[in-house]
């Protein structure tokens, strides 16, 4: 069996197109486009990244995109402050806080920041309002990652109810949010970590498996029942030659292209996983590229909510 293709990054076009033209006629009925205010601190190359890609995706669909930058010796005050600005502020919908902050902000400033962010303005769903209302069902802004899967499922008309879900990992932006969403579209979720025994034998009994861990290649074969499912997370950055040759055998495309660029994106899930799945998402162009798309329809949303509770 070759698994099917779950092709994130042409639905994630998809979508945007969608977006594009509500967000113009939010423009025109407003005066104003959805506005979305992205706190970056420091100087974390692989956040620039990110966050670059948001200001990019969000500005190309119509949004407003303000970057607001703190300088990495900043304090969790400051970041605070910002916070309680944005929230003041009338042109901005949203407000994304891109992790991580600064160690210098001390433990726990994140969650201190996100909890700070207006509820009616936390695009990320990280806030502690935002979560409550995921676990009760009654969801107002759902973090973007695990968001993107139940679209990417959805649409491409998974049955969630009455099917086994196995989430690997547990974070509070993938995991947790993740497995909540299975539960209340009437899966039978199990969640799994890094302290559970014989992960490979509780894996295969998913019709539907997550995988959101940080670690290459992980779900092998014997992860996966014949059929399942599997949804791959993980982005992670492979950069030795072992790690690469563990993945793709000799004269594989993916293989060729890491020698030539020294380093290549892979998944949680091993690419060998595609001879036993039903249904794989590919890395990169599967998950990944939802995840900016739903950052977009959360803003739009926002936008919506909050001038509708207006008046
Ligand atoms: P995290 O480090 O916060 O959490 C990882 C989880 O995996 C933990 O709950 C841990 O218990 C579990 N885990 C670790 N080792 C394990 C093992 N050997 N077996 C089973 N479970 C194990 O990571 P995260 O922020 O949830 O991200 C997970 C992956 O998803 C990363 O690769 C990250 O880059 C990727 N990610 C992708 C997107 C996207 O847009 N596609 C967004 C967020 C995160």
């Amino acid at each position: 069996m070759t698994a099917r293709v779950l092709d994130g990054q042409s639905l994630a076009a998809r979508m945007q197109e969608e977006i594009k033209p509500e967000v113009a006629v939010f423009t025109q009925q407003h005066g104003r486009p959805p506005g979305l205010g992205i706190v970056l601190a420091g100087n974390d190359p692989a956040s620039e990244v990110y966050v670059g890609h948001k200001v990019k995706a969000g500005t190309s669909a119509g949004f407003r995109v303000d970057l607001e930058r703190l300088p990495a010796t900043a304090s969790l005050a400051d970041a605070l402050a910002l916070v309680r600005r944005l929230n003041a502020s009338p042109d901005h919908d949203g407000i994304l806080v891109q992790s991580p902050l600064p160690k210098g902000m001390g433990r726990g400033a994140e969650q201190a920041v996100f909890d700070t962010i207006d509820p009616a303005k936390d695009v990320d769903g990280f806030g502690a309002s935002s979560v409550g209302l995921l676990v009760q069902n009654r969801p107002k802004l759902v973090a973007c990652t695990p968001w993107g899967v139940i679209q990417l499922l959805e649409r491409e008309n998974i049955l969630i109810a009455g099917r086994h879900a196995v989430v690997v990992g547990r974070s509070d932006i993938v995991g947790k949010p993740m497995a909540m969403l299975l539960l209340h579209r009437d899966a039978t979720v199990t969640i799994c970590h890094s302290k559970t025994p014989n992960l490979p034998e509780v894996c295969r009994q998913a019709d539907i498996l997550v995988a959101a861990v940080g670690k290459p290649g992980l779900v092998t074969r014997d992860f996966v029942k014949p059929g399942a499912v599997v949804i791959d997370v993980g982005i992670n950055r492979v950069t030795d030659a072992t790690t690469a040759s563990r993945l793709y055998p000799a004269g594989h495309k993916r293989l060729a292209l890491f020698q030539s660029k020294g380093s290549i994106l892979v998944g949680d899930v091993h690419p060998e996983v595609e001879d036993v799945a039903g249904a794989l998402t590919p890395v990169p162009g599967g998950v990944g590229p939802l995840t900016i798309t739903m950052l977009m329809a959360n803003t739009l949303k926002a936008a919506r909510d909050r001038l509708a509770l207006a008046g």
